[in-house]
């Protein structure tokens, strides 16, 4: 059995020998194990983390910069071996997950350009001959904790701009599909990267546990569940770190009857099937504004009855299995508390079975309409293959639904006049907003992250953002003492 251990000091470590079960969720079958990391191995790291941030902080930012150039080949040298790792132990097609590398890809050529992005402010003459100027400095060791449904692309919206910034970086990735972060690691310190930069704990909520206790750690970046994001939040908060927390999501689709109906059911089958729906950015609530409701239902039906659902190693597959048996069981649920709630089921995924393939975790596109905001299958994120229908008579209570819901990460609306979609754009309650687009994942340079329940701190992710959060502000005053001498100021000083 391969047996999945950290990264420590450039070399895969392990002391404890408590491991977690790793499945093929395409078989049903355990393929591996990880490390489930102790407090022995936490100070192994926490030593290494230390060591590495002393010696990376004395690097400049444009050395730096082209060790990030480096790890950059490297990655484009091993996509595919990369998107295996993540499809084999996570179930997504091939080229979704080689897609999720190169989402993340690009956050690493953003990293590259770090001494541009760390240049600060300067303002001569703030007083007579005194100068004032901005500068972002490093905050120390920071800390990721990662999510199973990306197992590339989320850690690398966290370390390669943390990293750049001058930080050591630890990251905890999802136990249930750790090798991909571990290949990347490798890959980094086969750059050049010295060796504590970037360090991988791997293990449960005993691990993340280490790390948010540990006084070394300065900064928390999230990205899971909203139960634990918030537990996340409050408990780094309360330890006095910074922190950002993305949790989950309950992404709308809005289609006028302006829309061109084609594109709005590509992009709704798009966005919530691909990846079995175990995207945060996925569409699970598509409303249908006035009398085009029956046309798109029947749609969406016609797309999602042949859509191919296989495991990765089928090169035809357009949807995959679910990360569990427990999260099959849990989608399967929610199919059946919809029914008992009342909607329509138009498309059950419930009972698929694959041949050769009987004991995976596949659950087929599933499709209800008639959904209401007060049901169960509304209220909650499914993260499973299940699209809901709601039916509303105008804009206006479209708009009180995406408003109205507790989650905000992303949606997206249809439509053919510009004014409907600038009022939508502007009113809308929601960090990340598409117009005729299915997805608004935004791109490296700019940043993620939602708002509501689906984001807790003030930082979203990447860009910018992510270089503000990964770096303290400093602002320096200075006089050189041959200027003008004129005793104590007992006053504020005015210009
Ligand atoms: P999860 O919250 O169960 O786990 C996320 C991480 O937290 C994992 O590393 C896990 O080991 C750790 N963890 C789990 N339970 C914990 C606990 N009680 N205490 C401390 N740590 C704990 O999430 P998941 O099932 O891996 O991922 C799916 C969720 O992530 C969905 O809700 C999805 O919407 C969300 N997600 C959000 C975004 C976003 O950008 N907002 C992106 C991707 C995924």
């Amino acid at each position: 059995m391969k047996k999945i251990k950290n990264f420590i000091s450039g070399k895969v470590d392990a002391v404890s020998l408590n491991y977690i079960e790793v499945d093929d969720p395409s078989k049903g079958e355990v393929i591996a194990e990880v490390v489930n990391s102790n407090d022995k191995d936490f100070e192994k790291l926490i030593e290494s983390s230390k060591k590495g941030f002393k010696i990376w902080n004395e690097f400049t930012p444009l050395k730096r910069s082209r060790i990030i150039s480096k790890f950059k080949n490297n990655i484009e040298n091993n996509i595919d071996n990369l998107a295996k790792l993540v499809s084999l132990e996570h179930g997504k097609t091939i080229e979704d997950a080689k897609g999720s590398v190169i989402r993340g890809l690009e956050v690493v050529e953003f990293a590259c350009g770090i001494p541009h992005l760390l240049k600060g402010d300067f303002s001569q003459n703030v007083g007579t001959n005194i100068d004032s100027w901005s500068i972002r400095q490093p905050l120390g060791i920071s800390a990721g904790i990662t999510p199973f449904n990306f197992p590339a692309m989320v850690p690398m919206w966290m370390f390669p701009i943390s990293i750049a910034c001058g930080n050591s970086f630890i990251l905890k990735p999802s136990e249930k599909d750790p090798s991909c972060p571990l290949l990347l690691a490798e890959l980094f310190t086969e750059a050049g990267l010295p060796d504590g930069v970037f360090n991988i704990l791997n293990g449960d909520k005993t691990a993340v546990d280490m790390i948010l206790n540990s006084d070394d750690v300065s900064s928390i970046s999230f990205v899971g569940s909203t139960p634990v994001a918030k537990y996340i939040y409050k408990t780094a908060a309360n330890k006095g770190k910074r922190v950002q927390a993305l949790g989950g999501a309950k992404n709308h689709l809005i289609v006028m009857p302006d829309a061109n109906i084609d594109q709005a059911v590509d992009g709704i089958v798009g966005a919530g099937y691909g990846s079995a729906g175990e995207r945060c950015m996925a569409v699970s609530v598509a409303v249908a504004v006035g009398d085009i409701a029956d046309d798109l239902v029947q749609k969406i039906h016609d797309k999602g009855t042949t859509l191919k659902v296989a495991p990765w190693t089928d090169n035809t597959s357009e949807m995959g299995p679910v990360i569990s048996k427990q999260h099959k069981e849990k989608i399967e649920n929610y199919i059946s508390s919809g029914i008992s709630d009342g909607a329509k089921l138009i498309l059950d995924g419930r009972n698929l079975k694959i041949q050769g393939y009987e004991n995976g975790y596949f659950v087929g596109p599933t499709l209800f309409d008639e959904v209401t905001p007060e049901m169960t299958i509304y209220k909650e994120e499914i993260f499973g293959p299940v699209i809901s229908v709601v039916r509303v008579k105008n804009y206006e209570e479209a708009l009180k639904l995406v408003n109205d819901h507790t989650y905000g990460n992303g949606t997206s609306i249809y439509t053919s006049d510009g004014e409907v979609s600038r009022n939508f754009t502007t009113n809308c309650k929601i960090g990340m907003v598409g117009v005729n687009v299915p997805i608004p994942v935004p791109m490296a340079y700019h940043s993620f992250g939602g708002w509501k329940q689906s984001l807790f701190g003030d930082h979203a992710m990447h860009g910018e953002e992510g270089v503000r959060f990964y770096t303290k502000l400093k602002t320096v005053t200075s006089r050189w003492p041959k200027s003008i001498q004129s005793g104590p100021e007992f006053v504020m000083p005015r210009n």
